[in-house]
């Protein structure tokens, strides 16, 4: 049995420190309860806590690691580029062949700019919009995270479900009276928004598959039914693929669904676990990004020299080996299949939902397929499950509102150990 003694003093002092004792909420393990694992080294799909315990990991630092930790070529290349300085604040090669290797996985992107995460990609893509179609709301949908700029903290998915936060102090109420929500997958429900505020909405923006409220997926026409309203109303489509992007294939969900955003926002894989974002899209929108157009966006460590050799690296490993995507999709699938069974003959209600190498489980007898749904789950039992595993040597994310991610550095008898560990807590839940 872990004790973890060094997590629990490390902890303590930084709660002297540090708001909660964590530089990002959902860490903190405030959902599951206990103290968060501190972590000393990761290497392919390990984690080694400072008490010296080995982790199998699904957390994959919330994305980035797709293709495990300390993965050598990235390692390594950070290590040279390191010798010739950390940041220029002036432009390199290198920048423009990161670009160039983003439009060559992404088509349909003309232009993309680098920033220095999620957060800043999605509050840069809307300002873009908005800049361009000159009109002021949003729609995004409940349960999707599209970082933590004022206007995308209403019904904001995992981190803010997760602490039961409704209303967010210091956001204010005309940036919120912009912010219109419907419910992941009800289209109605946009039809009706966009009858209701014709000709003020600049875009709409969408995570294409969820994964912040657990790993929800797109309902057959979703995306396409957007598709069609944005085109009709002239409304900015914006595919927020920061966890989908190089993720669930070389191009993202626009390639894996067959459909086009008008911006793309990414982050998490492609800065391969150093700070990026980026955003991109169709050129009439992106040529309004200063200093081409009037849209003011900038930041000073963007595009940085570590971070960009980081992000090239692993990208250009996944563009030469597609076959790592069929080998994340079926560890993924058989992880489902497997799971789904076991909790099948223990009589468990449990709706695994899947997608590529996403996926979550919630302890619901009906399916979930928007934030209602997923709210319905039995967190308390994803709870036991999540200590269950963790105690065995599983560290599954500390949320029954996060997807697992994983990551290719999975054997199969890492997947074989997860699914007899899951089966050693059963009766525990
Ligand atoms: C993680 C995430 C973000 C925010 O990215 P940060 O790098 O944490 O700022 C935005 N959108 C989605 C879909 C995410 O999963």
């Amino acid at each position: 049995m872990y004790e973890y003694t060094s997590s629990k003093r490390l902890f303590e002092r930084a709660q002297s420190s540090i708001p909660g004792g964590v530089n990002s909420p959902v860490r903190a393990f405030k959902s599951v309860g206990g103290t968060p694992i501190f972590i000393e080294k990761a290497k392919g799909a390990y984690l080694f806590d400072v008490d010296g315990q080995k982790y199998i990991d699904f957390i994959a630092s919330w994305g980035p690691m797709i293709l495990g930790h300390s993965y050598e070529p990235v390692i390594r290349a950070i290590q040279q580029k390191a010798e010739n300085s950390t940041s220029f604040g002036a432009p390199t090669e290198l920048e423009v062949q990161m670009a160039e290797l983003i439009k060559e996985l992404t088509p349909n992107v003309d232009l993309i700019r680098m920033v220095n995460s999620g957060t800043e990609a999605c509050m840069s893509a809307l300002r873009v919009a908005r800049g361009y179609t000159g009109r002021n709301k949003f729609i995004k949908f409940e349960g999707c995270y599209h970082g933590h700029a004022d206007m995308f903290l209403v019904k904001a998915g995992s981190g803010v479900a997760t602490f039961g936060i409704q209303e967010v102090p210091g956001v204010t109420a005309g940036t919120a009276q912009d912010t219109l929500t419907a419910p992941y997958n009800d289209l109605e429900a946009v039809r009706t928004l966009v009858q209701t505020h014709k000709d003020q909405i600049a875009a709409i923006i969408v995570e294409p598959v969820a994964g912040n409220m657990g790993c929800v997926l797109p309902a057959a026409g979703f995306l396409a039914g957007l598709r069609e309203i944005c085109d009709q109303e002239k409304i900015v489509l914006i595919f927020d693929e920061v966890m989908t992007g190089f993720r669930l294939a070389p191009g993202g969900a626009q390639q894996k669904l067959a459909i086009d955003a008008d911006l793309v926002t990414y982050g998490k894989v492609i800065g391969a676990g150093l700070p990026v974002g980026a955003f991109g899209g169709k050129k009439e929108l992106m040529e309004r990004v200063a200093p081409l157009g009037d849209i003011y966006q900038a930041g000073t460590l963007s595009g940085n020299p570590l971070a960009m050799i980081a992000g090239y690296t692993l990208l250009t490993e996944l563009k030469n080996h597609p076959e790592y995507y069929q080998q994340l999709e079926q560890k993924g699938a058989y992880l489902k299949d497997h799971l789904t069974a076991l909790f099948k003959e223990a009589d468990i209600p449990a709706q695994i939902n899947q997608f590529g190498s996403m996926l979550s489980i919630f302890f619901n007898a009906e399916p979930v397929t928007d934030f209602l749904s997923a709210s319905k789950s039995d967190m308390a039992r994803f709870t036991r499950l999540f200590h269950g595993l963790l105690k065995r040597g599983v560290h599954l994310p500390p949320s029954g509102y996060e997807s697992w991610f994983l990551s290719n550095a999975l054997s199969q008898s890492d997947l074989d150990q997860t699914l007899e560990k899951v089966k050693q807590t059963l009766q525990e839940l």
